[in-house]
């Protein structure tokens, strides 16, 4: 037990392998996992690591999860340079469009939410925390959060020098 395990049912959750997780799925063996003996909740780690990737979670809770990343945040970001403000598009400003989509997104839903921008990740959000995530972007579309992205940037720019002009600054 470490300070890095995270939480659930108020205790630590025990480092585990995939082995006792997912026994039929021997590829998975080798990889880390976080279990919570108290409601068999769990959750992964990042590759490489016993690093966790959020709190664990038990079947209902999973759902949620995955529900909101695959159809509430994920579509907000994945195809941003698609949202009709973007005319010129190489392969390699797509990837930027998304990425910087990504990280607007999150801070957009960290400051809906009352919450740090550390906080805000999926794998970390409760039931309650899902549903709050779920009903702040319900409606919200990218031009919306990239708006609301630029006029924060442009407050806080204010008043140092002259707005940059590399690329990366239209987007
Ligand atoms: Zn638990």
């Amino acid at each position: 037990m470490s300070t890095d395990d995270p939480l659930c049912c108020g205790r630590s959750a025990r480092l585990t392998t995939g082995a006792e997780i997912y026994p039929r799925q021997p590829h998975l063996h080798g990889r880390h996992f976080y279990i919570c003996d108290a409601c068999k909740g769990y959750c992964g780690t990042h590759r490489g690591s016993t690093r966790s990737l959020g709190t664990p979670a038990g079947p209902a809770l999973r759902f949620e999860r995955q529900h909101l990343h695959a159809h509430v945040i994920d579509p907000l970001w994945m195809e941003a340079e698609l949202c009709g403000a973007y005319e010129d598009k190489p392969p390699r400003v797509v990837h930027q469009i998304r990425k910087r989509a990504r990280q607007r997104v999150y801070e957009f839903l960290a400051d809906r939410l009352g919450i740090s921008e550390q906080d805000c990740h999926v794998g970390m959000f409760d039931m309650t925390r899902c549903a709050a995530a779920a009903e702040a972007l319900a409606g919200v579309d990218y031009p919306q959060i990239r708006e609301w992205a630029r006029r924060r940037d442009a407050v806080e720019r204010r008043p140092s020098a002259p707005t940059p002009r590399d690329s990366i600054a239209a987007i």
